[in-house]
């Protein structure tokens, strides 16, 4: 039986750090789990580099992770130690306008674990019972690891609403596009077609889907699409790289009448932004922020072997090298998507 547990922290930009404290048990209403994997995820790099906008460091670091529950605080009911279990990394109030509402996502007293000293890249985690979803039988823990990510991805597929036979462009191959895009052609998307860079990123984004690969630059990006679809346009956009350029192209991409999903994080200031086209194609232009009731969807995914995460993985690691993860994630230059980090070898 452990006494300590091991976390993750960034002490400095570029500078990771496991520390020791004692093993609590979970108080009222908690659970604790003993982390199986962990998942790198592109926005832990900017708390890594010290650049998240709301973290100031010192600060535990990781939110995509999956493991096996070992104690149960009081007043948790229909949870026990040893279910293999995805926690949800978002705290919420629970009392605020939006929580009362069901929109916990938008909470107005927002947070996530590893914002309040609680590592996602750690040998346990701490999580409200509230926030645990059983993983169904035959999904292994690694693949369970990209429940938060593949859950982004439903969210924000879900706000483009209707997608049978539609034609749908992705922006970005990275994981979130990647997934999004696997969820669109599980949502009936006729044509599914997925803007990158990097061409390791775009076959692997879209080969189990059949997925039209567009690399931006070998082609420009909109004279690809409107080329594809016989000069309409798609149905369909979901913008999931948050740079200023694709941002623009999701307006010059979508048809008339067509609708726009911005899921990518954008931290540029933008110049010659063409709104004038969301008038004179009458565009649906709408965000999608985490998730909200999304975990469920996105594990009933891969239970029933729609989405396999595992395609997604490109590298794993033990915790005690998880700085070379990071950098190797870093500075991969598009040639990596999902880099997992283990916490004991037999673990499957
Ligand atoms: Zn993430
Ligand atoms: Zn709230």
């Amino acid at each position: 039986m452990d006494t300590i547990r091991k976390m993750l922290w960034v002490t400095a930009p570029d500078t990771l750090e496991i520390r020791e404290t004692p093993l609590d048990a979970p108080g009222p209403g908690m659970v604790r789990i003993k982390t199986a994997y962990s998942a790198l995820c592109g926005s832990d790099m900017h708390l890594y580099h010290g650049k998240h906008p709301f973290v100031k460091l010192p600060s535990t670091i990781g939110h995509e992770l999956s493991g096996v529950i070992d104690a149960v605080g009081p007043e948790v009911s229909g949870l026990k130690p040893g279910d293999r279990v995805v926690p949800e990394p978002i705290l919420t109030c629970g009392v605020c306008d939006n929580c009362r509402k069901g929109n916990y996502h938008m909470c107005r007293n927002v947070s996530f674990g590893y914002r309040k000293g609680e590592a996602g890249y750690g040998t346990y985690y701490m999580c409200s019972a509230d926030r645990i979803h059983l993983i169904p039988e035959g999904i292994s823990l690694k693949a369970a690891a990209l429940t938060e990510p593949l859950s982004v991805a439903v969210h924000g597929a879900e706000k483009a609403g209707d997608l049978l036979g539609k034609t749908v462009v992705v922006l970005g191959a990275g994981t979130i596009g990647a997934l999004t895009a696997a969820v669109c052609r599980a949502k009936g998307a006729g044509r599914v077609m997925i803007v990158d860079r990097s061409d390791f990123r775009l076959d692997l984004a879209a080969g189990p889907i059949r997925a039209e690969k567009i690399n931006a630059l070998e082609k420009d990006p909109v004279d690809a699409v409107l080329e594809l679809t016989g000069g309409k346009g798609a149905d369909v956009v979901i913008e999931c790289t948050g740079a200023a350029v694709r941002i623009r192209e999701a307006l010059q991409i979508a048809a008339q009448l067509g609708t726009i999903v911005q899921l990518g994080i954008s931290r540029e200031p933008m110049n010659d932004y063409p709104y004038a086209l969301i008038l004179q194609k009458e565009l649906s232009v709408t965000g999608a922020q985490g998730y909200c009731f999304d975990f469920p969807k996105a594990l009933v995914l891969i239970a029933s072997g729609i989405i396999d995460p595992m395609h997604y993985v490109t590298g794993e690691f033990p915790f005690d090298r998880v700085q070379e993860a990071f950098e190797l994630f870093d500075k991969s230059g598009g040639k990596q998507m999902k880099l997992l980090i283990r916490y004991d070898e037999k673990t499957e």
